[in-house]
C-alpha cells in the first residue's frame, strides 16, 4: 500500500455494520479507521431480533455466548403475544424459547432448522457494546468517536475523508484506498454519490404504516400489573391506539412504539402526553420513568440505486431501509459487513481479483430488495389488520371479534418470528464470482428452507460427531470440504491455492450423512460460509479458484 495513506479502508459510522466491518477487516489484520460522530456508545435499544444467520456470524467470529448472555435472563421467554390492551385480554402467543433452552434446542432441531445457532432477542443498544468492544480489540482498528465524516471523494488511486471533531476543535483529511459509508439512514455518503433510494417510502397502514413514537422506560411494576405470562413483544391491537412493546432486560426496561395520529408530532408530545398513551395501551394507570425518547419512521421499504461507486462503498441502512417487521434490518446490515469483509481484505492481501469487489453489489443488492420485500410483506400482514370497533366488547360480539383477531395474529406470528428461510436461504445465484453446477436452487421461501449445497447459497449444517458444529470446523477463510468415506483428492486445490496466494484449509468430514447432505465428494465454502463450488473430482481446480476470487 502507498506509503501516505493513513489506513487501507475507512469506515464512515460506528453501527452495527461498520462495526461488523471493522471486525472483519481488523480479524485480517486489514488497518482501519472508523468515524464516528457520536461521542457515548447507543444508548436507545433500536433493533430487538438477531437473526440465527448473524448469531452463526458471531459464532464464527467467536462471541455469539457473549451475545446470547445478553439482554433478558438465561429463563426468560421470548414469546410474542398480542392483546387487546395489555393489562386485559390477551389475543394469541407464539411461544419461543429462552437463551438457554435455545442453546440446547439447536443441538436437536433438523430440516428447515439445521443450523449451529437459534436467533437472540436483545436490544441492539447490548449488541453494539460487544461489537464495539471486539473492533476494538483487533490492533488494525482504530476507532475515533466524536469525529463527523462531511466530505468524500476519491482522487487517482485513493480516497480522501475529510473529518472533524464533532465540537469542532479538530478538522483532517485521511487518505485510505477504499472508503465505506455505513452511515445509516440519513446517510451522508450516500447523498454524496447521488444515490436515490428506489421503491417504497410512504406505506400508510392501520399500524407501521407512518410516524412511530418510540419510549425507552423503566417500571419495576409492569409484570405485576400485566396478569398474563412474561413475553419478550408485547403487541397491542385494539381500534383506538396500536403499539408494541419490547421487553429491554426482563426485569424492570421496556421500549414501547406507537404509531403517531394525524395532527400528532413527536416534539410537541411531552413526557406526561407520552405516559398517557402508553396507559391507554396497558389499560391501566401506572408511573414509569422515561429514560429516552426517539421518533422513527415505519413504512420504508427502499434500496439504493447502486451500492458502490470506484473506491466508496455504501453498506447498511446507508444501502437500504426497512420497516422494522421480521427484524431484518439490522441483520441485513451486519450480512452486509461480512460479505464485503472478506473481499476488502482479499483484495488488500493480494490474492483477490478485481470482480470480487464487483460481486459485492451483485449480491447485496439483491438480498436488499428480497429482504426488504419480505419486511413488508410483514408489515402489510400485521399492520394492514384492521381492529374491529367491537374488539374490546364483553357481549359474544367482542368474543366472536377477538377470536378473529387472535387466529389471524396467531397466523401470522408463525409467518415473521419462525424465518429460517429467510435468514438461512438467501443466495448468490448469478453471482460472477459463483460457479453454477447446473442444480436448480431450492424456492426461497419465509418459512421454510432446504438445506442445499447448490453453489450460491449457505453451506449446510451438520453437528459433527465430536460434538461440534461443521462451522466451527471451517477454516477462517476458504475452506475446501472433503466429504465421505473416501476423501476425493485435493492437491490440485491446495497447489492452485498456494499459487494465487489465497488462504485455503482442507476439511474431511467422514461419513455418509454430510456427502448426502452436500450432494457431492468436495464443496468449496467461501469465508461468509457460501458453498462457492461443488464437485466430485478436483479438475479444473485452478480455474474454480480463479473465479471465486474474482480473477478473470
Ligand atoms: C425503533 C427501531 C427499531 C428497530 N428494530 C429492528 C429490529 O427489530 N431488527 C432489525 O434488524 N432492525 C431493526 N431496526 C433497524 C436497525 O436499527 C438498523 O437497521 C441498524 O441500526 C442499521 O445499522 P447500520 O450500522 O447500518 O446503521 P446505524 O445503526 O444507523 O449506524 C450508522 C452510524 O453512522 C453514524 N454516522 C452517520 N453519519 C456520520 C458521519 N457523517 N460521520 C460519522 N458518523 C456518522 C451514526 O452516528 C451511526 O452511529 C430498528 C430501527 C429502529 C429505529
Amino acid at each position: 500500500m502507498a506509503g501516505e495513506r493513513d489506513c487501507a479502508v475507512i469506515i464512515i459510522g460506528a453501527g452495527p455494520c461498520g462495526l461488523m466491518l471493522a471486525i472483519e477487516l481488523g480479524r485480517r489484520g486489514i488497518p482501519v479507521i472508523v468515524l464516528e460522530e457520536k461521542t457515548s456508545p447507543a444508548r436507545f435499544p433500536a433493533a430487538n431480533a438477531t437473526q440465527a444467520r448473524t448469531m452463526e456470524h458471531y459464532r464464527r467470529l467467536g462471541f455469539a455466548e457473549e451475545i446470547r448472555a445478553l439482554g433478558l435472563p438465561p429463563d426468560y421467554p421470548t414469546d410474542i403475544a398480542y392483546f387487546d390492551r395489555y393489562t386485559r385480554h390477551e389475543l394469541a402467543r407464539f411461544r419461543l424459547p429462552s437463551a438457554q433452552a435455545a442453546r440446547a434446542i439447536i443441538r436437536t432441531l433438523t430440516g428447515s432448522w439445521s443450523a449451529a445457532e437459534l436467533p437472540h432477542r436483545c436490544s441492539q443498544m447490548y449488541i453494539e457494546g460487544v461489537l464495539r468492544a471486539q473492533a476494538q480489540a483487533c490492533a488494525t482498528v482504530s476507532i475515533r468517536a466524536g469525529w463527523r465524516a462531511v466530505a468524500v471523494r476519491t482522487t487517482a488511486d485513493a480516497v480522501e475523508v475529510e473529518a472533524e471533531r464533532v465540537d469542532g476543535s479538530a478538522h483532517a483529511i485521511l487518505r485510505g484506498s477504499y472508503a465505506v459509508g455505513a452511515d445509516g439512514a440519513g446517510s451522508p455518503t450516500r447523498k454524496t454519490l447521488g444515490y436515490d433510494l428506489i421503491g417504497e417510502s410512504g406505506a400508510v397502514r392501520n399500524f407501521l404504516g407512518g410516524r412511530m413514537l418510540a419510549i425507552h422506560f423503566r417500571s419495576s411494576e409492569l409484570y405485576n400489573v400485566i396478569a398474563h405470562p412474561r413475553a419478550w413483544m408485547y403487541w397491542a391491537v385494539n381500534p383506538v391506539r396500536r403499539a408494541l412493546m419490547a421487553s429491554v432486560n426482563g426485569r424492570d426496561e421496556f421500549v414501547f412504539h406507537t404509531q403517531l395520529r394525524e395532527g400528532e408530532e413527536a416534539g410537541r408530545i411531552s413526557d406526561a402526553q407520552a405516559k398517557a398513551i402508553f396507559h391507554l395501551v396497558l389499560g391501566a394507570r401506572l408511573d414509569v420513568d422515561i429514560i429516552a425518547r426517539s421518533a422513527w419512521n415505519a413504512g420504508y421499504a427502499l434500496v439504493a440505486e447502486k451500492f458502490r461507486r470506484g473506491r466508496i462503498l455504501l453498506a447498511g441502512d446507508a444501502a437500504h431501509l426497512f420497516t422494522p417487521t421480521g427484524g431484518l434490518g439490522y441483520n441485513t446490515a451486519v450480512e452486509d459487513a461480512v460479505n464485503l469483509g472478506w473481499k476488502l481484505a482479499a483484495v488488500f492481501e493480494g490474492w483477490g481479483g478485481a470482480a470480487l469487489i464487483d460481486s459485492y453489489e451483485t449480491e447485496r443488492h439483491a438480498i436488499a430488495e428480497r429482504n426488504t420485500a419480505y419486511a413488508r410483506a410483514f408489515a402489510d400482514s400485521v399492520g394492514g389488520f384492521v381492529p374491529p370497533p367491537e374488539l374490546e366488547d364483553d357481549g359474544a360480539a367482542g368474543k366472536a371479534a377477538r377470536k378473529v383477531a387472535g387466529d389471524h395474529l396467531e397466523a401470522h406470528a408463525r409467518f415473521e418470528f419462525d424465518i429460517p428461510g429467510i435468514t438461512f436461504g438467501g443466495r448468490y445465484d448469478g453471482s460472477p464470482i459463483i460457479v453454477p453446477d447446473g442444480t436448480l436452487p431450492p424456492a426461497d421461501s419465509v418459512n421454510d428452507y432446504l438445506p442445499s449445497a447448490c453453489p450460491g447459497g449457505r453451506a449446510p449444517h451438520l453437528w459433527l460427531r465430536d460434538g461440534r458444529s461443521l462451522y466451527d470446523a471451517l477454516g477462517f477463510e476458504f475452506t475446501l470440504l472433503r466429504l465421505g468415506t473416501r476423501p476425493a483428492e485435493a492437491a490440485p486445490f491446495a497447489t492452485a491455492a498456494a499459487a494465487l496466494g489465497m488462504p485455503l484449509a482442507v476439511v474431511d468430514v467422514a461419513g455418509e450423512e454430510a456427502r448426502d447432505l452436500y450432494q457431492a465428494d468436495l464443496a468449496l465454502i467461501r469465508p461468509d460460509q457460501i458453498v462457492a463450488w461443488r464437485g466430485n473430482a478436483p479438475s479444473g481446480a485452478a480455474d474454480v479458484l480463479r473465479r471465486v476470487a474474482g480473477h478473470p
